[in-house]
């Protein structure tokens, strides 16, 4: 066995089988790249699901990381600490939003965003008590908690998990017919829409151009808040801050997470103006670790670094050209490609029975690592931080392996 065989065997022989990786044991991680344990390097094109879009190691956010570290990690919120009010002023001001509620993952941050727009619905809005609806959309990822799996309609997601948390109307997604139909007939019961502006984990899923804004106003008309988890398409992995601005749409309830630390640490964070924010009260939500001194000093380096070098406008420079691309390579195997900024995916279609994991594990051995979604489709979303000449780099080692099925 060598020393990569050894590391996947350990996994396999004492983890959880929850995960099916790609055969590579990374060791090492700087910008757009990673290196296995053998030395070699690759492309990073998952950026740990758009976790890392500042890049591995950005030196700036393990600084930020480093030095609090050694200063004061956690002190829970029964006190106050130095960090979270400066991190609370600045995320909100950055977003424009009155105030932020911070938490950890991005499923309890999503948790938390159902938990905000029920207490709206019952006081601010008026519905009885227990009867608010939330509509989310067929297609979703929104993690893997009990209540978020009973808005799945993807049976891996929420089979045998069962019983599931009433209150959720599914709709078809990209369908404003769909979403007009229940407000029309529940508008009265409904709290809020959930959705992502695309949707990532399905496999890049992009709405027709419009589809935000007429959501947002049929919201609106309704008094429904429209809720945008962007979790992954969010802090310029699309080629704007949020996917949301694409459409010049503010949500009423923002939900971030993944890239809000640049990969170093779980933070995440709701966002919200104070007619929803304060209708939770102190003792009725909250997480031990949401918040800490970590994360606050960790997100504010992270957010800095999308401003201070582009990264949106990179994203949305860089999106053009990957598609553009991809576009031209004359292979059976490309059904379809599509994205938004750095956010991308191509549909591979089998031929002589080799997949799209046949195809990542070419790319793999030659030097670039990306996953297949759903069985046949491959996301390719590098750190935002690649330049120019290594994402046309990369681009000839995703030709050259689809080329290589010819
Ligand atoms: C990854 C993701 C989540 C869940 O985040 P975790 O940190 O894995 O809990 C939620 N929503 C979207 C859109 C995601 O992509």
């Amino acid at each position: 066995m060598n020393r990569s065989e050894e590391f996947m065997e350990l996994e396999h022989r004492y983890g959880a089988h929850n995960y099916h990786p790609l055969p590579v044991v990374l060791a090492k991680g700087e910008g757009a790249f990673v290196w296995d344990v053998e030395g070699k390097k690759y492309f990073d094109f998952l950026s740990a699901y758009s976790a890392v879009n500042q890049g591995h190691c950005h030196p700036k956010i393990v600084k930020a990381l480093c030095d609090q570290a050694q200063t004061l990690t956690l002190t829970s919120r029964a006190f106050y600490n130095d960090c979270l009010g400066p991190y609370e002023k600045y995320i909100t001001e950055y977003f424009g939003y009155d105030k932020v509620l911070p938490m950890n993952t991005g499923a309890e941050a999503d948790e938390t965003a159902l938990k905000l727009t029920r207490r709206w619905g019952y006081k601010v809005k008026g519905i009885p008590e227990n009867e608010a609806i939330i509509i989310c959309c067929e297609g979703n990822f929104h993690g893997r908690t009990i209540t978020i799996i009973s808005m799945s309609t993807d049976p891996d997601s929420y089979g045998q998990f069962g019983p599931f948390t009433p209150g959720f109307v599914k709709i078809p997604y990209n369908d404003t017919k769909a979403l007009q139909e229940v407000l029309e007939k529940h508008g009265d019961k409904v709290a809020g829409f959930l959705l992502e502006p695309i949707q990532g984990e399905a496999g890049v899923f992009l709405p027709d151009e419009g589809y935000l804004k007429t959501c947002y106003d049929l919201c609106k008309k309704h008094n429904v808040l429209f809720i945008a988890d962007e979790v992954q398409t969010g802090l310029a992995r699309t080629g704007k801050l949020l996917a949301c601005d694409h459409e010049g749409v503010r949500p009423d309830i923002v939900i971030l997470g993944k890239a809000l630390s640049g990969g170093v640490i779980p933070v995440s964070a709701v966002l919200a103006d104070d007619e929803i924010m304060l209708t939770i009260g102190p003792g009725e939500h909250g997480s031990t670790f949401g918040g800490f001194c970590l994360a606050g000093k960790v997100a504010v380096a992270a957010l800095e670094v999308i401003k201070e070098e582009n990264l949106a406008e990179k994203s949305e420079y860089l999106g053009k050209i990957f598609r553009e691309e991809m576009g031209k390579v004359k292979s059976e195997m490309i059904e379809l490609v599509r994205g938004k900024g750095l956010l991308n995916a191509v549909v591979i279609r089998p031929k002589n029975g080799k997949q799209a994991w046949d195809v990542c594990m070419k790319m793999r051995d030659m030097g670039l690592l990306a996953k297949p979604t759903h069985g046949h489709i491959i996301r390719f979303a590098p750190p935002l931080v690649i330049t120019e000449q290594e994402l046309r780099q990369a681009i000839e080692i995703i030709k050259e392996a689809i080329l290589s099925f010819e």
